[in-house]
């Protein structure tokens, strides 16, 4: 029997009652199989839910895709045959806002420069997307992150559609799928179509502002990462106060410390050109002082 994936139809579900199908030994760790589930298991690029089924913690969850089923492993022990399952909502909406934002983001690198995503990751710190290009450079990022902005801010829905493979050919989906039966799509209105089982907001704006942090180049293929939502306004902060501590280290406005360095550092550059050159005129003047004579000096 396969388990029921509650986040399918309500990604904002936090709390479930399940019934218990098995429980098998998962490394030195007890993997539970349930009914139904509000917990994400990794797959997709999108990492696992975290939370508590009866008090106790999970500490993974498996896609067991053979048998459709998903492992929920677990710290310790649970007994009885039905259980309540609760979902760590932090997490759960943090990765409902970088999941959405890919979405949004890999379709701002499609509509401006035709550069479909050909592999997405959800990391703790960041998240990225390859793009099959040598480079990126910073003004094309910024033109998609503004373009991926605007959608954020025109608050556009996210529906959720369950399309028959008949259906695919003219879904206009934004990469052709290998699922089979029917395909479940994330329709960002007017804007993207994607084959994806992950979890996503309703709504575009719960994304959140979307950041590119840094781009660069691996084997034939740019690495754009970004971050969303709150993991921005977090980096915002810290980017913040690391600014003021420069700022007020050389006494020059924050958002114009970075000529400022600029400037500073080619003066310490020169100056220690100029120190090696006065080391050099030193060693010179002390040899001419103290003459070698067959390997032994004079004086
Ligand atoms: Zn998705």
């Amino acid at each position: 029997m396969k388990t029921e994936r509650l986040y399918y139809n309500d990604p904002y579900l936090l709390e479930f009652d399940a019934n218990v199908l098995d429980a098998k030994p998962v490394g030195d760790r007890i993997g539970v199989v349930l009914d139904r589930t509000a917990f994400y298991p990794t797959s997709g690029g999108q990492p696992n839910d975290l939370g508590t089924i009866n008090d106790v913690a999970l500490v993974d969850c498996i896609e067991d895709e053979p048998t459709g089923t998903v492992v929920h492993v677990l710290q310790g022990r649970i007994s009885g045959d039905r259980v309540h399952g609760r979902v760590d909502p932090a997490r759960r909406n943090d990765h409902m806002q970088q999941h959405s934002g890919q979405h949004v983001l890999s379709q701002a690198f499609v509509e401006l420069f035709n550069w479909p995503t050909i592999s997405f990751h959800l990391g703790v710190v960041a998240c990225t997307i390859d793009l099959p290009v040598d480079s990126v450079s910073r003004e094309q990022a910024t033109k998609a992150e503004d373009l991926a902005n605007r959608i954020v801010q025109e608050n556009r829905p996210v529906a959720v559609r369950y399309l028959a493979q008949e259906q695919l050919a003219d879904a206009g989906l934004r990469k052709p799928t290998e699922r089979t039966g029917d395909v479940r799509v994330i329709d960002i209105s007017a804007y993207d179509r994607s084959a994806c089982g992950g979890t996503h907001v309703r709504m575009t704006g719960e994304i959140g502002p979307i950041l590119i942090t840094r781009i660069e180049r691996s084997k034939k293929q740019a690495r754009v990462e970004f971050i969303c939502g709150n993991r921005v306004v977090r980096y915002a902060k810290e980017a913040n106060r690391a600014l003021e501590a420069i700022s007020q280290t050389i006494s020059s406005p924050p958002l114009e410390t970075a000529s400022a360095v600029r400037t500073l550092w080619d003066e310490h550059q020169q100056m220690r050109k100029r120190l090696e050159d006065l080391e050099s005129e030193l060693l010179d003047h002390e040899a001419a002082q103290f003459p070698v004579k067959d390997g032994i000096a004079a004086a």
